[in-house]
């Protein structure tokens, strides 16, 4: 896609979710755009960062891998797509933030990995909220259970919930991202959690995603356009 296309897309976003906050007496401040960049090349992600996008989020860590050596170290990186427990080690090379975590087995092997490297990684764990078979993620159900076992792991920092709605109509969509952010709310009481992020909203349902109370929204095909 071309350098002004890029930037018009990003200016139309930045305008919708004025707007969306606007209906929803949010600030625009308080929402934080994270650029999708699977499949995109290096130089689309370094237009967007011109434009202002200040979060990129790959799925894979072998694509990771490819274009992260010539972005900016000061474009926060995250992770978005499922990860393997032995990928790990390079994940937590690469990224700043996991938001795929979905399982006691993945934290604590990100645990064991970074108390080796001598860091402390922030994730979020990811829900199914619509219960789908052929998506990763904890039900919702289960998550203040995962969240509790996780929560002692002393390199292993949540900082909120990650969810990918259903394909489905905006008002079933809708009443998914109401669910996930009654979770937020719940697991926001209890002791040393901190809910700093509630990542949903891609670029067909970001709108609905911010009236129901995301911060962080992962758009890829809104910037870009379509995945060739
Ligand atoms: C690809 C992807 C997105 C962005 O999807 P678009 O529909 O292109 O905006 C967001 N989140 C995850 C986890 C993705 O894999």
């Amino acid at each position: 896609m071309t350098e002004k296309l890029i930037h018009q897309n990003i200016a139309e976003i930045r305008e919708r979710i004025a707007r969306a906050c606007e209906r929803s007496g949010r600030s625009p401040s308080e929402i934080q755009i994270l650029a999708a960049t699977k499949t995109r090349s290096v130089e689309e992600i370094l237009i967007a960062a011109e434009a202002g996008i200040a979060f990129v989020g790959e799925n894979t860590v072998q694509e990771a891998k490819t274009k992260f050596s010539q972005l900016s170290a000061s474009l926060e990186k995250h992770l978005i797509g499922h990860l393997q427990t032995n990928k790990v080690k390079p994940a937590l090379e690469l990224f700043d933030l996991i938001q795929s975590v979905d399982s006691l087995k993945l934290a604590q092997e990100i645990e064991k990995r970074a108390a080796q490297a001598n860091k402390m990684v922030p994730v979020l764990i990811e829900v199914n909220v619509g219960g789908e078979a052929s998506k990763f993620g904890i039900v919702p159900q289960e998550t203040r259970a995962l969240v509790e076992q996780i929560t002692p792991l002393s390199h292993v920092h949540i900082q909120g919930l990650m969810a990918v709605a259903p394909y489905a109509s905006l008002e079933e969509v809708r009443s998914h991202f109401r669910r996930m952010r009654e979770l937020f709310e719940l697991l926001r009481e209890l002791a040393n959690v901190e809910m700093k992020w509630l990542s949903m909203g891609m670029s067909h349902d970001y709108e609905v995603a911010i009236k129901e109370g995301a911060n962080l929204v992962r758009l890829g095909t809104a910037i870009f356009g379509l995945r060739g």
